[in-house]
């Protein structure tokens, strides 16, 4: 069995591999605009399912392409850490070849912060030692209280996220082991593809700023803009006549506002990944794409202003 996806990119860390892996459906299942869970199998996958596709993926990137790694990210489409997806013992085998064979600087999981424990950060940090840094990535996906939970279904409230970062501030304690990742999707409702959107945006960097010094955990932002993919909520959109935002608006999310949301590091995500319906995702231009790389790794918000022009 394949993994789900497996690209590269290249952030603020340096060169990184995306993994997803095949697994279980997502035990929560229940967020409106979610175009992965439709991608996992209902069959029963095991935990040797999982592990052969990480080796697969690991073993096609050392004979394929090679690079030193700064990071590779771990997906499911679901939640890693929930035990219904992969148990203690697969998510395990997963970080340690992982660790063994391609030893980057970051290994990011992706979860549910519901499903990360305590014991599973003790072992996991146990496994990466002092060179490797443990990332945790979930999706916050809009500030907004309502929208997040009334109309998007997400379930997951900033308590929530101060769990996490209380699970992770131990880590860095003496030196710096512990990261977070959080998403957030630009234009996720209809009202929220211009100012609406960018406003809600700024509240998010705020507010993770705050909780990055709170807790002296370094953050990621990484915002993608919101496509539709086909299935009930993005069709509901389209019928609404909802509009992909522009590309325009992309600089006004990641400019330094002041000094207490300007500290935190910013990942846009690229493309719709193909998973969008036909003319439903942000158009742009391959200066517009490059522009957007460019930002990824230099975190410059004028690379964005003028595409056409290097900075
Ligand atoms: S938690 Fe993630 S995988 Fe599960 S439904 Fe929500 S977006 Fe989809």
């Amino acid at each position: 069995m394949k993994p789900l996806f497996e690209w590269y990119q290249h952030g603020i860390y340096g060169p990184e591999l995306v993994i997803g892996l095949k697994t279980r459906p997502c035990s929560w299942g229940r967020c409106k605009f979610c175009s992965l869970s439709s991608e996992q199998t209902s069959t029963d996958i095991t935990y040797e399912d999982v592990i052969r596709q990480a080796s697969t993926a690991i073993t096609s990137h050392i004979e394929t392409v090679g690079t030193q790694l700064s990071k590779v990210s771990l997906y499911s489409g679901s939640s890693m850490f929930d035990d219904e997806i992969l148990t203690d013992y697969g998510i395990m085998q997963v970080v340690k070849m992982v660790a063994n064979r391609l030893k980057p600087k970051i290994i990011s999981i992706e979860s549910r912060p519901e499903h990360v424990e305590e014991r599973e950060i003790y072992n996991v940090m146990k496994l990466c030692g002092p060179d490797i840094e443990l990332e945790i990535a979930y999706g916050m996906e809009v500030f907004d209280y309502k929208v997040r939970q009334e109309e998007l279904d997400k379930g997951l409230q900033w308590g929530d996220i101060h769990t996490l970062y209380s699970l992770l501030k131990p880590y860095n304690a003496t030196s710096s082991n512990a990261r977070v990742k959080t998403y957030a999707i630009f234009g996720v409702t209809k009202s929220m593809t211009g100012q609406r959107g960018v406003l809600d945006i700024l509240r998010m960097r705020k507010y993770l700023s705050q909780i990055q010094h709170e807790y002296n955990v370094p953050t990621l932002l990484h915002i993608n803009t919101m496509y539709l993919s086909d299935n009930d909520y993005g069709r509901q959109l389209r019928d609404e006549e909802w509009q992909p935002p522009d590309f325009s608006m992309l600089n006004h999310l990641v400019s330094p506002i002041d000094d207490m949301i300007g500290d935190l590091a910013y990942y846009l995500g690229v493309d719709d990944e193909g998973l969008a319906l036909p003319g439903m995702s942000m158009k742009m231009t391959p200066n517009q794409k490059e522009a957007i790389k460019s930002f990824n790794f230099t975190q410059n918000p004028n690379v964005l202003l003028n595409p056409m022009k290097p900075v």
